[in-house]
């Protein structure tokens, strides 16, 4: 074989095969992504001390929410992403620490916001990775188990499957035709993503042992499996479907308090199917998506 090699030739065809390997598998498409990070699903986080302003380890925990997110960029990067946009998807929305991020990204920030965990999706992505997520507060398992409210909400479902964030997220982005490529938590709450979406990148961080109570990575190391998964997923971007529920879509969400759903009945596009539960039924996912921030943010205290 070797006798047949002309070396003269083959340096030029080496570099502009070279060149081609690098865009493979993108093959010079533009790869756009949207990393949506949330925090109760990172390394190391097990209470309420790591996830808000008032827990004593919350400032440390920011930062390693930004080494999570950074790990994902960086592993996107790698594998030819030309463009990404970063939701913070906790709390306040406010904490990611935005001078530890690279400048050539957009960061989304606050709420309320059109599409929640996952604003600014739209049809011109071609993947989303959800990281540090949780399970939903029907599942009897998972760290910080919770569906978008643990002080008000016992269960969000779509056309009667009850759903995580990462679900809801799927169905969300899956209206664009963008679908989930990476999810990162604990063992229950990328199950119930896996379970749903099938084909998917994950990243285990930690397995739950209770409620307030986990076996985890240590930050550092999260980061680097989230890095190389985050590389591995645009690598193969191709492979992941989105999901398509198909409309019209029922939504019925479960209050844990009685006032709400009694309110939410004056309403007649709204049907109280029981003492706790309200349905609303939107054309698609855009439409149960708006009407959700609507039930989320909406009180009559509202100022300014
Ligand atoms: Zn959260």
């Amino acid at each position: 074989m070797k006798a047949y090699i002309n070396y003269k030739r083959l340096k030029p065809l080496t570099f502009v095969t070279g060149l081609l390997l690098t865009f493979i598998p993108n093959l010079g498409q533009a790869q756009k992504i949207l990393i949506s990070v949330d925090m109760e699903g990172l390394a190391g986080v097990v209470t309420e001390q790591q996830l808000g302003p008032s827990g004593f380890e919350y400032q440390r925990f920011r930062q390693f929410m930004t080494d999570e997110a950074n790990a994902a960029i960086d592993g996107a990067l790698a594998a030819g992403a030309t463009e990404i946009v970063v939701a913070d998807a906790h709390g306040n929305g406010q904490n990611l620490l935005l001078e530890k991020l690279p400048e050539d990204i957009m960061v989304i920030r606050s709420w309320p916001r059109r599409f929640g965990m996952v604003a600014g999706i739209d049809d011109t992505f071609d993947g989303v990775m959800l990281i540090g997520y949780h399970s939903s507060t029907t599942n009897k398992e998972g760290v910080r188990a919770h569906t978008f409210s643990s002080a008000r909400l016992t269960d969000v479902q779509l056309n009667d499957i009850s759903v995580s964030e990462g679900m809801w997220a799927a169905v969300v982005t899956g209206h664009f035709d963008v679908p989930i490529i990476l999810v990162t938590g604990d063992d229950i709450a990328i199950k119930e993503v896996k379970d749903f979406v099938g084909d998917v990148e994950t990243v285990m961080v930690k397995e739950a042992m209770g409620f307030h109570s986990a076996k985890t990575m240590t930050p550092a190391a999260g980061a680097k499996a989230i890095r190389a998964a985050s590389e591995k997923a645009v690598r193969r971007i191709r492979d992941f479907k989105p999901y398509k529920m198909p409309g019209p879509i029922n939504l019925d969400v479960s209050y844990k308090h009685y006032r709400p759903t009694e309110a939410l009945d004056y309403l007649s596009i709204v049907d109280r199917i029981d003492s706790h539960t309200i349905r609303f039924t939107g054309d698609d996912m855009v439409a149960v998506a708006d009407f959700f921030v609507f039930l989320l943010e909406y009180t009559s205290y509202l100022e300014p």
